[in-house]
């Protein structure tokens, strides 16, 4: 068994305890739901002041230059591509997930389509995806499908390699799993993938900070395409686990045998200015960037650059104290803590695992199911201060969820287990059932 001693110990000696510092939580809270909206870093009310007094009140239209906001995008995202293995100069933090998703893959469609082999080999008209893919992702899909009479077909995770045929034109798969928590193997799915001439793109919402990430699996060879295991187009969050605020920029990384194509002006469709080669000569036509930034459009957001900065800085901090593989380290058992005291703690009252136990297979979050009221216990944990989410099902393989998120740059061991202890007593009194836990908010 599991005391509060062992937690406690295995506080004092965690190497990142003092990471925890650079944010503001609230008092009484645990905060299990960073996975969905991270906690602000301290740095971040003074940095979004001096930007609006300093450069944007003082400064005025002279700090897109004096201030660097227009090279924002770029700098940003060059301070977060090690964080999934991506170079310098190959990410911009940039619009919104859902808005990068609709770049990147019509990118690879249009990539796909420039460079199919003769009249004689079968058209690709597949978009492969999961069908427990986050909503955004399958609706944007199915819009471009829509668009350009293509068909999007939903899988389950065990069916994806079988269906990766020479119909298919883009696999399009999320990293973490949104509802389960569950993780791919991008390296070997890509490989599989290319194999059979197939463009990947891969979000990277739920693994963005939250778990190691190589986009460069060939490593620094160059590896002709089909034979190589390096992901061709990202796309991520920064509101989640890199803790920018909320609706904070995303960001979007092409690999640069994409990025560089000279052949395709409009692969990326949303050629607005600030992706032109030299937005201020204003010449009529669109002439793309090279690289990366001809994924950005308009002009940038940038008191949202600005939070997203404070929350990028303190990777920059967990970087000396061993960066993502102890951020990794410490997720994992702060996940397999979780694991273990619910299954101590919280027998017999029907809870099943929805997150493989599997290290591998696991994002930093731990799922539960609950065949009645898993949104009243939630809401009954959030009136008590820990904080997770719901995720509404679709049926028996998709069953309803009670989500927490662990996010190792502030969550503590102990926190994990007042966290159990809440839930104990919260499925222990039938608390859940009060008629106030039912009533379902807008947003849950
Ligand atoms: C959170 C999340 C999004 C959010 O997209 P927005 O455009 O920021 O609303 C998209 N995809 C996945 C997989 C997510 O987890």
């Amino acid at each position: 068994m599991t005391t509060l001693q062992d937690c406690r110990a295995m506080d004092a000696q965690d190497p990142l305890r003092p990471l925890r510092a650079h944010f503001s939580l609230p008092d009484g809270v645990i905060y299990l739901d960073g996975n969905s909206l991270g906690v602000a870093p301290k740095a971040a009310a003074a940095r979004v002041a001096e930007v609006v007094e300093q450069e944007w009140t003082q400064g005025l239209i002279r700090s897109w230059n004096d201030a660097g906001w227009v090279h924002l995008p770029q700098r940003l995202g060059d301070q977060l591509a090690p964080l999934i293995g991506a170079g310098p100069g190959e990410v911009v933090c940039t619009d919104t997930t859902s808005i990068n998703l609709y770049k990147v893959l019509s990118a690879a469609l249009n990539i796909v389509r420039a460079d199919a082999p003769g009249v004689d080999t079968p058209a690709r008209t597949k978009v492969l995806s999961e069908r427990s893919n986050f909503p955004t992702d399958l609706y944007i899909a199915e819009g471009l499908c829509h668009e350009r009479g293509l068909e999007l077909v939903l899988l389950e995770p065990e069916d994806i390699a079988a269906a990766l045929q020479d119909d298919v034109a883009v696999l399009m798969l999320t990293h973490v799993n949104y509802r389960t928590g569950a993780m791919h193997d991008m390296a070997a799915i890509t490989a599989a993938a290319h194999a059979r001439g197939i463009v990947c793109v891969w979000d990277l919402a739920h693994s963005a900070g939250a778990v190691p990430v190589d986009l460069h699996a060939d490593g620094a060879d160059f590896v002709e395409w089909r034979a190589s295991k390096s992901a061709d187009f990202a796309v991520g969050c920064g509101y989640k686990y890199l803790n920018g605020g909320p609706g904070a920029p995303a960001f979007v990384w092409v690999h640069p045998r994409h990025a560089g194509r000279t052949d395709l002006p409009f692969m990326q469709p949303l050629s607005g200015w600030f992706g032109h080669a030299a937005p201020f000569a204003f010449t009529p036509e669109y002439q793309p960037a090279a690289g990366i930034r001809r994924f950005l459009c308009g002009t940038q957001p940038i008191l949202s650059l600005s939070a997203l900065q404070c929350g990028l800085d303190v990777f920059g901090a967990a970087q000396a104290l061993g960066g993502m593989a102890a951020l990794r380290a410490k997720s994992l058992a702060l996940t397999d803590l979780f694991i273990a005291l619910v299954e101590e703690r919280c027998a017999g009252h029907g809870l099943g695992l929805a997150t493989p136990r599997a290290h591998g297979a696991r994002g930093s979050q731990v799922c539960l199911t609950k065949d009645e009221g898993a949104y009243a216990i939630v809401q009954a944990l959030i009136a008590r201060g820990v904080i997770g989410d719901f995720r509404k099902g679709d049926g028996a393989r998709h069953p309803d969820i009670l989500r927490f998120g662990f996010t190792p740059l502030y969550l503590g061991f102990e926190d994990v287990w007042h966290a159990v202890e809440h839930l104990r007593q919260v499925l222990e009194s039938a608390e859940w059932q009060r008629p106030e836990f039912k009533q379902i908010n807008a947003v849950t």
